[in-house]
């Protein structure tokens, strides 16, 4: 398996692949490690993953340069990716306990509890993009929760799964509970006919349809967290200078290769201008280089397959008379670099409208009233955020209790806490991860007869 830097497109490193005997090798392994890591006492798992904790803190220099390496992502990018990693693992600790504790939920002759156990081996299939985040949303859970975890990392973030790996080991997690699968979409593959009880993927819809399906030949939980085409909606009585730099954050940070991007814009007619403006001076002011470079802000992109998929979009919305206002294709120098582009005037028969860009490119529509960008936002096959900017929040909770989206946002975006469900609806995906019920998701409960004799 060959990685290559998308900053220069030069050769970064040389990895061997698993094959389906190693993968099936590795499951058998994860099997027997399963068992002893569930009889370890929870306090003796929440302490190696709290150590793991300390060992990425102590590292992250080191670690953001690896990422950045690996998938362009800008240098400050990546540390902000490491510096909230704490806060994600403190939540899965502190709630720890919780999930576990066996409930009784009726006395009497006979009594009624819920015990919790693990679901024995879970697959966590990821994406490149958030590697820290998307990995360990399900790692960290899981191997709290007393499961084994065959863990195979997109062949774009290999580096980073592998530094993952050697610090959990390092951490006092056994090498049977958690087990790297390294290699590109045959080793996912190869991975799913594995002896697995679980699957959790990160990625596409188009690979997350075919990890369900093998999912349910074998009849195993399957959770997917997919693709986005996030809406937001700029509200006439909203302010623009705050609207404008918030929504192009919201759509450039990491080039747009974030599942929870903002990827179109619909701005009421009162305030478009003025809207327009701010976004353009926000997204010019942007510095485009060298991902290495702490003053950053836009690398290049991770993937040169994603190049196409981008000007194809572009060359339609220009077809279909969409108005370029900065940017609009492939930058000449070696590397996956693509410009900041934006859009207005366009329609949602347009690509750019419908389909993931995953990119640094974004469609900005003109409406005339909050029925009609409701009727816009809901017009998609995703559904996994939507956000609304507004001076009113009684108005933006209107607008966004009849958006069929897993997480809203009243004047902010692109965000995710570990506090609150990570979900996505229609195509966005299956299941959810962190808060309280992403813990549980881990778990399978028994149900408790209790006849006193
Ligand atoms: P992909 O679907 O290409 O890949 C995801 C993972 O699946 C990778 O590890 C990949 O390996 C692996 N894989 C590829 N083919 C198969 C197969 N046939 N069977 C099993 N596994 C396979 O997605 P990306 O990595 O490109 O990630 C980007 C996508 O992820 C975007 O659509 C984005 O929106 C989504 N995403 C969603 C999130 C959410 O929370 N909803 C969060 C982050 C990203 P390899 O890469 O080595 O080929």
């Amino acid at each position: 398996m060959k990685l290559y830097n998308p900053a220069d497109a030069s050769l970064l490193a040389t990895l061997a692949e698993d094959c389906a005997a190693t993968v099936r090798d590795k499951a058998a392994a994860a099997r027997r490690g399963q068992l002893r890591w569930a009889k370890v006492p929870l306090v003796r798992r929440k302490a190696a993953l709290a150590r793991f904790g300390a060992l990425v803190a102590k590292d992250k220099a080191q670690l953001a340069l690896t990422l950045t390496r690996e998938t362009g992502k800008p240098l400050t990018q990546s540390l902000n990716e490491l510096n909230a990693l704490p806060g994600r693992l403190a939540f899965f600790l502190d709630h720890a306990d919780e999930a576990l504790r066996t409930e009784r939920v009726r006395g009497g002759d006979t009594a009624e509890e819920v015990s919790h156990e693990p679901l024995g081996v879970v697959a966590n299939i990821s994406a490149w993009n958030y590697p820290w985040f998307v990995g360990s949303n399900v790692f960290i859970p899981a191997l709290l929760m007393g499961n084994a975890v065959l863990y195979k990392p997109s062949e774009h973030a290999a580096l980073t799964g592998l530094a993952i790996t050697l610090l959990l080991w390092k951490a006092g997690v056994p090498r049977d509970a958690f087990i790297p699968v390294m290699g590109a979409g045959m080793a996912g593959a190869a991975l799913l006919e594995a002896d697995i009880d679980a699957v959790f993927f990160t990625g596409s819809v188009a690979t997350g349809k075919k990890v369900a399906e093998a999912a349910s030949r074998r009849l195993i939980k399957v959770q997917l967290e997919l693709g986005g085409k996030d809406p937001a909606y700029v509200a006439g009585d909203a302010d623009p200078a705050k609207a404008g730099p918030a929504l192009a954050e919201g759509a450039f940070y990491n080039n747009g290769q974030s599942c929870c991007a903002v990827e179109r814009i619909y701005v009421h007619a009162r305030v478009y201008d003025r809207f327009l403006e701010h976004f353009l001076a926000a997204v010019k002011g942007y510095a485009l280089g060298e991902p290495m470079d702490p003053h950053t802000f836009l690398g290049p992109l991770a993937r040169e397959e994603q190049i196409p998929i981008l000007e194809a979009q572009v060359k339609d919305a220009i077809r279909k008379g969409a108005r370029l206002l900065f940017g609009g294709g492939r930058l000449a120098r070696p590397g996956f670099w693509f410009a900041p582009t934006v859009f207005d005037r366009c329609s949602h028969s347009m690509t750019l409208m419908r389909e993931e860009s995953f990119g640094p490119v974004i469609g900005i529509m003109k409406v005339s009233s909050d029925a009609q960008a409701v009727g816009l936002m809901n017009d998609s096959d995703y559904g996994l955020t939507a956000a609304v900017f507004s001076k009113s929040r009684t108005r933006a909770e209107r607008i966004l209790s009849q958006v069929d989206a897993g997480s809203v946002y009243w004047n902010c975006c692109d965000r995710v806490s570990p506090f609150l469900p990570w979900s996505g609806r229609r195509n966005s995906g299956l299941g959810l991860t962190l808060s309280k019920a992403g813990i549980k998701a881990f778990l399978r409960p028994k149900a408790w007869h209790l006849r006193r004799p």
